[in-house]
């Protein structure tokens, strides 16, 4: 990461703090590593993030529906799904420092590092090795290449390595009242399961034919074993994962559709397109047959924000195994090329699973800038948040100009006209230029001042956060003016 862009992303997370979107949990206890609590503002930006997904996914898809299903499932299904035996990362610890890393990420740090010193032939020998022990789960090859290529712990600078060990990133605890005879479950490590699992009963009672989707938004678990870089990797986090189930033989073309139509639902936020990029798999997982990863690039990199995978029959086979329950769907829809129904068979699926924790810092990087608004006699500068108005906490904010004089209750009336219709907030504490700057880092699209014009004619000025541009409007406008601006149409649409 440069200079630039580590202060540039410091200043984010210390902005994050100081206005109530995100805080480190159990603070006041020294904190609770990689486990993040949403402040006031923050759960505000994170309903509406939620609510865009859910429009863009269910709403506007005859075909989707939603689910929300439980935290806990049978243990069992972890089993089918590969994650109690395959879920794994290599962790490796410095004997010296008594620090612990994930063994791969040791090695990409290793790659990147030739990389930039312009080692191209390392960089690629190093990578096709590390690849290859990853594949054959050679534990005893990545730690022969961390020495090979003396790779040493950042904190002590030695080279004093343990062996590397699986480390399985589910989270257990017991179920029932007493240790003897509970049995163990695990928290959520996806909340794809929880789909998959529901596949059946959603289909026949929601009667749906394929193609159609199941939606979910939930919190999902990772026992990660190190935790870096804010909300990017959290040990209790947020997905919005959506599951389309096709025909066999006609997923790669859902695949490609839904990596078009979840590029857009980003970029429709306004956000540069140069922004995003799109990081093909080129390892496979054993079920997929297509994956893809967007990528954001953040201060410290392009990295994935969103994945979407093509998992063929994989995950409703093995549940069809591991319950001794048919998972088919019966497809009366002639096959012009038997002239036949297409009958009986296990769907495939696309997967498209976001990261809301993670998308939530995209919204944050993307949107924060320390403006410089200084002139040729006077320095000046502003934080703001310019966040699309549909996902702003507050839309808009009522400032009486002063404390009397009727201006706090004209401005209150207007309020509570307007609060029915959008999330307000009210502010006469301070100069109207320190509140106008505090909305602005907040995100808040508009300011509406009340001053003794209003008193007489009924107008208020709105001033715009992005422009800093003022206009004078009738107050009977303003429900229709902030409306236009912020609805979820106008988002939708795009
Ligand atoms: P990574 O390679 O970054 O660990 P992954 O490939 O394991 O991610 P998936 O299992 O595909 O991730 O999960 C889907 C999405 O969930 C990711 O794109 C990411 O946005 C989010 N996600 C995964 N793990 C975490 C985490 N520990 N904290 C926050 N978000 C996460």
């Amino acid at each position: 990461m440069s200079k630039n862009n580590e202060e540039n992303f410091k200043n984010v997370i210390s902005h994050a703090k100081e206005y109530g979107f995100v805080f480190q949990s159990s603070e006041i206890y020294d904190g609770l590593s990689a486990v993040y609590d949403y402040g006031q503002l923050g759960a505000e930006l994170k309903n509406n993030i939620k609510t865009y997904w859910w429009k863009a996914m269910v709403q506007l898809n005859e075909n989707i529906v939603g689910i929300d299903s439980a935290i806990f499932m049978h243990p069992k299904i972890w089993k089918a799904s590969g994650h109690v035996d395959g879920f794994n990362d290599p962790m490796i610890d410095n004997k010296d420092s008594k620090k612990r890393y994930r063994a791969d990420q040791l090695l990409e740090d290793k790659i990147e590092a030739y990389k930039v010193a312009g080692d191209q032939q390392n960089a690629e020998s190093l990578q096709a090795d590390m690849d290859e022990a990853l594949k054959a789960e050679d534990l005893p090859r990545l730690k022969a290449l961390i020495e090979e290529h003396k790779i040493a712990c950042p904190v002590s600078k030695t080279c004093n390595w343990t062996d590397v060990r699986q480390f399985n990133l589910m989270f257990a605890t017991q179920f029932g009242a007493m240790a003897e005879g509970a049995e163990e479950v695990y928290l959520r490590p996806e909340t794809a399961q929880g789909i998959f699992v529901n596949f059946l009963n959603v289909q026949k009672s929601g009667r749906m034919k394929i193609p159609f989707g199941i939606a979910q938004i939930g919190k999902a678990f990772r026992n990660e074993v190190i935790a870096r870089q804010f909300i990017m990797r959290m040990r209790e986090f947020e997905q919005m994962e959506m599951q389309f189930f096709v025909r066999p033989g006609s997923e790669l073309e859902w695949y490609n559709k839904w990596k078009e139509i979840r590029l857009q639902w980003h970029l429709a936020l306004g956000t540069d397109p140069k922004k995003y990029q799109f990081h093909d798999h080129a390892k496979l997982a054993h079920y997929a047959n297509a994956a893809v990863d967007i990528e954001y690039e953040f201060p410290f990199g392009f990295k994935e924000v969103e994945g979407i995978h093509s998992r063929t029959d994989f995950d409703l086979s093995q549940h069809q195994e591991f319950s001794r329950k048919k998972m088919q769907y019966f497809d009366p829809e002639v096959n012009p090329e038997t002239g036949k129904p297409y009958g009986n068979y296990v769907p495939y699926v696309i997967e498209t699973s976001i990261g809301l924790d993670r998308f939530f810092l995209v919204t944050l990087v993307n949107a924060f800038e320390e403006e410089d608004l200084s002139t040729a006699d006077k320095q000046d500068s502003r934080s703001v948040l310019r966040l699309h108005p549909a996902l702003a906490p507050y839309k808009a904010a009522v400032l009486p100009l002063t404390k009397k004089d009727g201006l706090p209750e004209k401005a209150r009336e207007i309020m509570d006209a307007l609060k029915f219709d959008f999330n307000m907030a009210y502010d006469e504490k301070d100069a109207i230029g320190k509140r106008y700057r505090r909305q602005d880092a907040i995100g808040t699209p508009f300011c509406i001042t009340i001053d003794y014009d209003t008193l007489e004619d009924n107008t208020v000025t709105i001033r715009h956060r992005d422009s800093m541009e003022q206009e004078r409007v009738a107050i009977a406008d303003l429900n229709r003016i902030i409306g236009d601006l912020v609805s979820w149409k106008n988002l939708l649409q795009k």
